[in-house]
Parts: structure tokens; sequence; C-alpha cells
């Protein structure tokens, strides 16, 4: 109990806390801090992708809150024992999985200002700092992706911080939804069509289907590895003519650069050129892959952007921007804004009635919004964009050198070419493996696509490494995606060794 306030009255019946009391702050934020700094010395003790049986949490905590306060070091030190058993280490360098959710100590200490300001900028007024800020740093992570004006509030266009891609797709297919409706009348909304590939994030159809597009109305169009799995422009026209000999209404495209499965691709100059035919809004789902177009090396994969109505990237995948921040960029504000305002007279003031500044919250879902843009300012301040530049190519250049290493031993092959900072690759079947064993029912795909999930699991099981699947063209492949913030060279060449040693076992040499 020494570490609460108002010491000796915790066993009176008035007893209260003061919850913010500076100097406790002071006291326990110190503590956090040590605790962290110490986290992440450490972190490589821990294995990477968390061993714990599910329901092991519910068998550690009491069933019920406590009735009196705890102190910190006590809370603190069932994190240590209870929860961090329970983590994967998203920051371990050995981490390969999904995508990176990097992060930085600029991150970290911006969204410490977050939390700590604690504001709910959901209008200019709640909070000017929080909603200039944010245009300003979109319009500066515009600018370094070399985006047309058109897409900066220096521009007719502008720059908006939602939780997530999803979020970001949603509230552009909900504007492009309402542009259309107001066209075609609101009882038409059965005949909207969405169109994507059979490689866009799943994020987009749970955003149609928030959105009450018909099922039948969601188009993945299949890919191919003849287009590295990109979506074909022909065959996006060739889909939309069929939908309207059938009386439909195209409206919303979701066009990727970097598919989650194997960043892959979609030409998106060419595809916005059939949209555009079509009058459908594109938009362009960068998640992981925009942050690598802030490098000259890498800004073709988003050309043609000037023609496609929204672009998002997370810069809480690979931009060292802690969760959550995902940057959207639309030409036509006023889009979302008709579909997604509302003027409750409780949020009236003399500034938005000016017309002079942005209310987010009509950009975006829910009314209520934090300081995001604070922490992506402390990341574009802390490392320049040089700093953020020469990151990301370290971190291509370690996949490149992975690449090199699957790519010199004859057990396993790259199954789609690298892009980004991914490595797509899989354990071969040995020419006996390929023997049908008595009563087997199983093809040569389905035995490989087996061997490679038992050989993930392995290496997973090992606690040394972490790293995920994807399955393109029925192909099971493992995904080594570097980018977590603390991976050198060394973890890339111990990470080799963990895949050779698992693929002995697997293989039983
Ligand atoms: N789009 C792509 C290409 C992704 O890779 C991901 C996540 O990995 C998403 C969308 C979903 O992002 P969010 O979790 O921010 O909705």
């Amino acid at each position: 109990m020494s570490s609460l306030p108002n010491n000796g009255l915790e066993n009176s019946t008035e007893y209260t806390l003061n919850p913010l009391d500076p100097e406790e702050f002071r006291r326990q934020g110190h503590m956090i801090i040590d605790f962290l700094a110490d986290y992440y010395r450490d972190i490589e003790k821990y294995p990477v992708r968390s061993q714990v049986e599910p329901g092991y949490l519910q068998k550690r905590l009491p069933d019920s809150a406590p009735s009196n306060p705890e102190p910190i070091q006590t809370i603190l030190q069932d994190v240590e024992t209870h929860i961090i058993p329970g983590i994967t280490h998203w920051q371990s360098p050995n981490f390969f999985a999904y995508f990176p959710s990097n992060v930085s100590v600029a991150g970290f200490v911006g969204e410490m200002l977050t939390s700590g300001f604690n504001v709910v900028g959901f209008n200019w007024l709640s909070s000017p700092a929080a909603t200039e800020l944010e245009s300003i740093v979109m319009d500066w992570l515009g600018k370094i992706l070399k985006l047309p004006n058109s897409f900066l509030s220096s521009g007719n266009g502008g720059g908006v911080i939602q939780g997530s891609t999803c979020d970001a797709i949603l509230c552009t297919l909900t504007a492009s939804r309402h542009r259309m409706l107001d066209k075609i009348g609101r009882n038409n909304i059965g005949k909207l069509v969405v169109y994507g590939s059979d490689q866009t994030h799943s994020a987009f159809q749970k955003a149609a289907q928030i959105a009450g597009i018909h099922s039948n109305n969601f188009r993945p169009i299949a890919t191919s590895r003849s287009t590295a799995f990109g979506l074909s422009p022909d065959s996006l026209r060739s889909a939309i003519l069929a939908d309207l000999e059938a009386g439909l209404v195209p409206f919303f495209l979701c066009a990727t650069v970097g598919t989650t499965s194997s960043t892959a691709v979609d030409p998106i100059g060419p595809l916005c050129d059939v949209a555009k035919e079509f009058g459908i809004w594109v938009h362009v789902d960068a998640a992981y892959a925009g942050s690598a177009c802030i490098c000259p090396e890498f800004r073709h994969f988003i050309d043609g952007v000037e023609n496609a109505d929204s672009f998002s990237l997370n810069a809480h995948k690979w931009f060292l921007t802690a969760l959550d921040c995902c940057c959207l960029w639309v030409k036509d504000p006023s889009a979302l804004i008709k579909a997604l305002s509302t003027n409750p007279e409780y949020l009236r003031n003399k500034a938005t009635e000016t017309n002079k500044v942005i209310d987010y919250k009509d950009w975006q879902i829910a009314l209520s919004r934090r300081f995001r843009a604070m922490k992506l300012w402390l990341v574009l301040r802390s490392y320049g964009v040089t700093g953020l530049r020469n990151f990301l190519r370290s971190h291509v250049k370690m996949a490149k050198h992975f690449e090199g290493l699957v790519g010199m031993d004859k057990r396993f092959e790259i199954v789609v070419p690298r892009t980004f900072s991914m490595v797509c690759f899989r354990l071969l079947l040995l020419p006996v493996m390929r023997v049908h064993a008595n009563g087997e029912q199983l093809n040569d795909e389905e035995r490989a696509n087996e061997l490679n999930w038992r050989f993930l699991e392995s290496m997973n099981s090992s606690g040394r490494l972490y790293m995920s699947h994807g399955v393109v063209g029925g192909v099971y492949m493992i995904r080594f995606a570097v980018g977590a913030t603390l991976t050198e060279e060394r973890h890339v060449n111990m990470a080799w060794k963990v895949v050779q040693e698992h693929a002995d076992i697997v293989l039983g040499a």
C-alpha cells in the first residue's frame, strides 16, 4: 500500500484516491518505462510465439476484481508472471510473421503524449492542435510519397488518420456508395457491385458486408501466377461489362499494392483507366507496402495513384509508428462528409460554422478520436525522410539476403519473386515422398502443403522465431517478413539456421 497516495487512510470508509496525482503519475510512469526498457533489453529471452494453451489465463487470475486498491509493484509482478507468457513478441528481432507492426522510441513517446493528454478530438474546437497537426502531418507524408496535390489538404483533398485499413476501406466505400445512391436512388442498393481480387485483404469483404453490399455482388476477381497474382485490368473490364449487362451497378474497386499473402502489386494506373471509364471509385490499399514507396526506387509501384480516389497505408505496420495509425488520403473529402456527418446540437460551434476548419468526426466512423497525429509527427521529425528510407531499405536488404540463402539450397523453392521485404518460400517434396504410401489419398500438391504446414509448426513451436503462412494458387508457402525494428542481419542468419535444422527434422534427415 505504500505506493498509494493518502497513506494511512486505506482502511477508512472515507478513503478516496486521487487517481491523477502528478507525483504518483511520475513515480509509476518511471517504473513502467524501466519495466519496458528492461523488456526490450531482454526481449530475445522469450519464445517469440506465445506457447500457452487456450484458457491459460483463466486458470491463473482471480474470478473477480479486487475490492481494495493494489500497489503497482504487485500488478507489474503479475504482468511479468502471467501476462508475458501469453504475449507473442511482435517486437522481437526474431518475429517474421504476418506483416510487421514495428515501433520506435519516437513512436512510443508520441503514443505516450497522446495517451497523456487524452484529448478527444472529434471536431476542431475539441482540440484544435489535434486536428491541425493531423492535416499537417498527412500533407507531409503525402508529399514524401509524392502523392499529387489533389490528395493534400493544401490542394482540394486531404488526409485523415484512421484506426485501421478496415475503417479506411469502409469509410471510402460508404462515401462512394452514398454518391452512387444519390444518382440511382436508395432503393437500388441491391444492384451495387464492388471489385477486388482474390488476393485483396478480407478487410474489404468485411467493409462490403457492413456497407450492405449484397454478398452476390462482391467480386473477388481471380488472379494467377501469370500476372504474379496482381489483378488484371482485362479481367476487371470483363467483370464490369458482365455486371452491366446483368443490369447491376459497378461502383467501387479496391486495388492493392502489396497483398497480404505474397505482396503482389495490382497495376494501379491501368486499373484506374478501366475503372474511370465506368465512373468507379478506386481505393488503393497499400497497408504494408505503401511505406516503401517513400523510397524513390519503390515509388513506381503506386504510379497511377493520381487517378485513384483514395489511398491508404498503415504507418503502424512498417513505419515505426505504434498501433494504431492508418493514413488515408482522399481527393474529395466532401464525399466522406456527405456520407458520414451528423450535426447534433451539443457539438454546434462557431468554428464549424465558418466552414474553415476540419471536423474529423465527419471523416470516420466513430465520433471520439485519439490524437494519433502526435506519434506520426514524432516519427517523421525524429528519423527524418533519410532515416526512414534507410530503415526500410535495411529490411529489404535483409530479406534479399535471406532469399539468396533459400535460393542456394536445393531443398527449397521461392514460390513468388520477392518485391519488398518478404520472402515466400517452401520446402520441396523429396522424390521418395512422391511415392504413394499404401492407402494415402493425397496428391503431390497436397503432400507438399501438408509437409510445409508441419515444417512451419515445427519451427514456430521452437519459440526461436515466428513466421506465418499464405496460400497462393493452391500452394501453401511460408512467409518470411522482415520488418521488426530490432532485426539485424545476425537474426536473419539465425533464422536461416532454424529453417535448415527444422527442414532436416521434417524431412527425416
Ligand atoms: N490490407 C492489407 C494489404 C493488409 O496486409 C492488412 C493487414 O495485414 C490489412 C489490409 C488490414 O489492416 P487493418 O488491420 O489495419 O484493418
